[in-house]
């Protein structure tokens, strides 16, 4: 079986498919992020995230990146990091209509 590369994002834990710990840059307590919720954009327990993006999300704002706070930015890049090569073999299998809205 092939080794898993090591992913170049440090501080991120994969606790369930799309749920992670994240190192936090101030605290000893690491955060909590889903980047399922609000439609992909990913919600995490920092102040950040809860005082300012998730009310607007909430509220109706679609997914954008300045709702995202550096926690959630961290995942999506490891989550890139970890599966690019996975959804490589996937367009492989299934062609995409690139011309497609
Ligand atoms: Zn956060």
């Amino acid at each position: 079986m092939q080794k898993e590369r090591e992913n170049p994002v440090t501080g991120v834990r994969q606790i369930e498919k799309l749920t992670f710990e994240v190192d936090s840059r101030s605290e000893a307590i690491p955060r909590r992020v889903n980047l399922c919720d609000y439609d992909f954009n990913g919600s995490c327990d920092c102040e950040h995230f809860r005082f300012n993006c998730g009310p607007k999300l909430s509220s109706g704002w679609h997914p954008a990146e300045n709702l995202r706070c550096w926690h959630i930015k961290r995942c999506r890049r490891w989550v890139l990091e970890r599966y690019l090569p996975k959804i490589a073999e996937l367009l492989q299998d299934h062609p995409v209509d690139y011309n497609a809205a």
